[in-house]
């Protein structure tokens, strides 16, 4: 153990003590509206390199870099396309990143190598809080340990991150609760690579050019070649073992009436669709946003309560849901049983 790791309040002393210790080259975790993000002075390689040890995450998988204003963003890419800043105007800030060009401040480490960076303008007031009072650039992936579920609360934060790190902002329970949207631009158009928060619905009201990255819902190869490094690797996991069931609330019924153990866990929409089972059951919301909010949650959950497996009910493919579709697919490891 590094550090003994403290978790502060989001008043204004604990931000400015927290703003000292990103100044200093530190690493803290930080409540946003997406998950938790375990943040640093995008700009030094050194502080950055604590965010990759911290995380135990692969080199090559790059940092999203987080800012306050449209100033901060110049100093930090070679060119903005005219389509970033649409989509800047229509979702910053807010849970949207976006690849660009990379300036030559920001350092290979942040951008794992890459000749482009993801930038982001978050919404919580605690995070623009930060940022502003630091100054700094703050490269922030999820706080989470490499492949484990994104942190939604502090306390997931800490059951994590424990030792690895000086110190947690607590700003309550994350509201959107799956990580950003993330965005490149081509063809004078919008290819996504990461669903989240703001939909393809919510893109295509600023061009009908979106283009679903083949990535965001298959299996890649290992060696295939991926347009964002993240999409290779084992994500959003739990211990126990997690089985997506594609199917109507009476199939999905049956199917857990049949498959019902101790160390078995149902992940359903609503209470309702399992009443009257003598079965271990956890809901995680009836609509996109519900689910979004609290499928990290509940995978952390099933975890504490000793799950071995885990069949869950699965997501719509549209909208915001296909954001939770894309994590949960991955928690899976793209295990699906249609019925
Ligand atoms: P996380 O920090 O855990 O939210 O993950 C960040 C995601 O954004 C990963 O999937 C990265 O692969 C992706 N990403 C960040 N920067 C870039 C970039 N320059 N090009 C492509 N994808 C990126
Ligand atoms: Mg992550």
């Amino acid at each position: 153990m590094k550090y003994t790791t403290r978790i502060l309040d989001d008043s204004k002393e604990s931000v400015a003590f927290a703003a000292g210790l990103l100044n200093q080259g530190e690493v803290v975790a930080i409540p946003t509206e997406t998950v938790y993000g375990l943040a640093a002075n995008a700009l030094d390689a050194d502080a950055v390199a604590k965010i990759f040890i911290a995380k135990g995450r692969p080199s090559d998988n790059p940092l999203i870099v987080h800012i306050a204003s449209m100033d901060m963003l110049d100093g930090l890419v070679r060119e903005i396309p005219p389509l970033a800043l649409k989509c800047a105007d229509a979702f910053w800030p807010g849970p949207l990143t976006m690849i660009m060009p990379k300036a030559d401040v920001i350092p290979a480490v942040t951008s794992g190598g890459l000749d482009t960076v993801g930038v982001r303008m978050p919404s919580h007031m605690t995070a623009r809080t930060i940022i502003e009072k630091c100054g700094l650039p703050l490269a922030a992936p999820s706080a989470n340990i490499s492949g484990s579920p994104s942190p939604t609360t502090a306390k997931h934060v800490l059951d994590d991150m424990d030792g690895r790190i000086p110190c947690i902002i607590d700003g309550g329970f994350s509201a959107v609760g799956i990580e950003s949207t993330v965005i490149a631009f081509e063809n004078d158009g919008i290819r996504l690579l990461r669903p989240g928060f703001i939909s393809v619905e919510d893109l295509k009201t600023v061009t009908d050019n979106v283009l679903i990255d083949e990535g965001v819902l298959n299996m890649l190869d290992n060696d295939a070649v991926v347009a964002s490094p993240g999409m290779k690797y084992k994500h959003y996991s739990p211990d126990a073992e997690v089985i997506l069931i594609d199917s109507d609330t009476d199939a999905f019924r049956d199917y857990v009436s049949h498959h019902a153990d101790s160390d078995t866990w149902f992940m359903t929409f609503s209470d309702g669709d399992l009443e009257g089972l003598d079965v271990n059951f956890i809901s995680y919301g009836t609509t996109d946003s519900e689910q979004a909010h609290l499928l990290f949650d509940v995978l952390r959950r099933i975890d504490n309560m000793g799950a071995k497996t885990v069949f869950a009910r699965c997501p719509k493919k549209t909208g915001v849901a296909l954001a939770v579709y894309n994590r949960i697919l991955r928690s899976a490891g793209f295990r699906v049983i249609k019925l």
